[in-house]
């Protein structure tokens, strides 16, 4: 029929606007990045015709004979790729991971204990405006106030006292490495769950760049279209311990496995039918991952954010916890007098993407903020090394001196345009 052939331009043109956006501009939010146009074909495919609850080869609907092939090589790759042993590829997005782990193993009202939001945190770690800390009992601990770093003993002070079933780790902005085995240890001490959300530094864990919780926390979940560069979504692996711990039994009295109590967590438990063309593209972006190139990468993108985060310090910049282990820093603009706002709002007038951030015990709204995040994950992906991250550094903060001038920053925006010339994506 004619709906069906006629082109719909009015999306489409939308669409080709924010592929521009995307081309000529420079891209600092930490959690994005550009999948490979091999991600994308495999998500615009047929597979999003099909239904298929269940997993492969236990599935409630026929003609499942594909897509069971498509879901069964993500998850071997995904095991392959951060070496685990069990791993389900369905979570439509990294909340939905967590809103499976949370529903596999905790009941209403059960203590949590995670990162601060506030100090860089997830929402989904216990967050009163998110289920997480709606249905649980969320409590939180930070970094320091002198260091910007977590200190371990007071995780330890603050499990021993408030004894959560669920200890969290992983967060949206801290730039520095976590000690799993002192945080396992911490958790076996009072029985509990231990899981790190590692959807930021996912891509660097999986290189070998920065500690590795598979062999120390019960669970890990991640998303998919960090710095892992996949289409957007969730994972969840486990690496050893296939015991659940609080004797979680079926009706027949049967004691149930982590990994069959997390699978129908994902199905029936909080998802419908798994996106089998978003499974597919991830499919593709864990097999791009475990290519020596991805590692090459993953090296890049963590030696861009430290050469980055120097330049800052060399400016004048406040980073929190001095510096970075990963793919990001969260910057202090209180020292310079801006809000994160402001940086946020003066940078895209420059079409210089980041976004606001919270600092650790900041005293402005989260509309407002005393922060930036910035990751380098991205840009890395367009082929930038340690000298181009001088050069956006020196725009960021000629950008921001200049946050009155609108004149100003219209002439830096010509130059950013052009320079991103140098680095075709997906032109
Ligand atoms: N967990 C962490 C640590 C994150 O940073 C994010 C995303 O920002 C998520 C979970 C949620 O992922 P999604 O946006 O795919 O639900």
């Amino acid at each position: 029929t004619a709906s069906r052939i006629e082109r719909d331009t009015q999306l489409f043109d939308l669409i080709e606007k924010e592929a521009h956006r995307q081309e000529y501009g420079i891209e600092l939010i930490a959690s994005e990045n550009f999948t490979s146009k091999q991600v994308m074909e495999a998500q615009g495919s047929v597979l999003t015709n099909k239904y298929a609850e269940g997993l492969p080869g236990k599935r409630y609907y026929g003609g499942c004979e594909v897509v069971d092939q498509v879901e069964q090589l993500a998850i071997d790759r995904a095991k392959e790729l951060f070496g685990a042993s069990w791993a389900n590829v369905q979570p439509h997005s990294g909340a939905q991971a967590n809103a499976a782990v949370f529903l596999s193993f905790l009941n209403p009202g059960d203590k949590i204990l995670g990162f601060s939001l506030a100090h860089g945190g997830h929402l989904s770690h216990g967050s009163p405006v998110n289920f997480s800390g709606k249905y649980f009992q969320p409590f939180f601990y930070g970094v320091e106030q002198e260091t910007g770093l977590i200190d371990w003993d007071k995780v330890e002070e603050i499990a021993l006292r408030e004894r959560p079933r669920l200890l969290i780790c992983g967060a949206s902005a801290y730039s520095r490495d976590w000690d799993y085995v002192r945080l396992r240890a911490i958790a076996d001490q009072i029985g509990a769950l231990l899981l790190a959300d590692i959807s930021h530094p996912s891509a660097l864990i999986a290189k070998g760049l920065l500690n590795n919780p598979m062999d120390h926390c019960h669970i890990v979940t991640t998303t998919t279209h960090k710095t892992l560069r996949g289409p957007r979504g969730g994972l969840i692996l486990v690496g050893k311990d296939f015991e659940n711990p609080f004797g979680i039994k079926s009706p027949k009295g049967e004691l149930r496995t982590m990994t069959s109590l997390l699978d129908s967590a994902v199905f029936p438990g909080t998802q419908g039918g798994p996106l089998e063309h978003v499974i597919a593209a991830k499919a593709v972006a864990f097999g791009e991952a475990l290519t020596e190139e991805f590692g090459e990468y993953a090296l890049q993108v963590k030696k861009n954010a430290q050469v980055m985060a120097q330049a800052f310090i060399d400016k004048g910049y406040q980073i929190s916890s001095g510096g970075t282990d990963n793919h990001l820093m969260l910057i202090d603009l209180r020292p310079k007098g801006w809000t994160g706002k402001l940086a946020e709002n003066t940078l895209i007038k420059a079409d210089i993407t980041v976004n606001k951030n919270m600092v650790p015990f900041d005293d402005k709204s989260p509309f407002v903020t005393s922060g930036m995040r910035v990751g380098t994950a991205a840009m890395t992906t367009r082929g930038l090394k340690e000298n181009d991250m001088l050069q956006i550094v020196e725009w960021i903060d000629d950008v921001l001196t200049h946050n009155d001038n609108d004149s100003y920053l219209a002439e830096v925006k010509k130059k950013v345009n052009a320079w991103t010339e140098n680095f075709p994506l997906y032109r």
